[in-house]
C-alpha cells in the first residue's frame, strides 16, 4: 500500500523544504504531508561552489521525505476494492460485507459509516 501511495504523491517541495500531496479521487480534497525542512537550505544558497554536492543531498533527503509522506498517507487513504481509486477516509465507508468508497456504496446500494466522519 505504501508503494502504491508513493506513486500517487505529487511533489510540492521547494528549495527550503519537502512536501507532497495526494488528492482524493472521490471528493477531490487535497491532503499535504507534514513538511520536512531541507537540512542544507541555508548553506546551499551561500556556497554556490558546493551546488552539486548539495543537489545530491537534496535528492537523498527528498527521497526519504517521499517515503515518510507515503507512510503518513497510508493512515488517511484507502484504495477502493471496487473501483480501485484512491480515496480519503471521509469517502471510504466501512460496510458490512466489504469496505468501499461512498460512490461505489451508493451504486451498489450498500450502506456504511465513513472511516473518518
Ligand atoms: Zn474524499
Ligand atoms: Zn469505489
Amino acid at each position: 500500500m505504501t508503494n502504491l501511495l508513493t506513486g500517487y504523491l505529487e511533489d510540492r517541495s521547494t528549495a527550503q523544504y519537502f512536501c507532497f500531496s495526494i488528492s482524493c479521487e472521490v471528493c477531490g480534497e487535497f491532503w499535504y504531508s507534514s513538511s520536512v525542512p531541507f537540512s542544507k537550505a541555508g548553506q546551499a544558497a551561500e556556497h554556490r561552489e558546493k551546488r552539486e554536492l548539495y543537489d545530491a543531498v537534496y535528492q537523498r533527503e527528498k527521497n526519504r521525505a517521499r517515503l515518510a509522506a507515503g507512510r503518513e498517507a497510508v493512515e488517511r487513504f484507502s484504495q477502493c476494492p471496487i473501483c480501485r481509486r484512491l480515496v480519503c477516509d471521509s469517502c471510504f465507508l466501512i460496510c458490512d460485507e466489504m469496505d468501499m468508497c461512498r460512490e461505489c456504496a451508493g451504486r451498489l446500494k450498500e450502506s456504511g459509516e465513513p472511516v473518518a466522519p
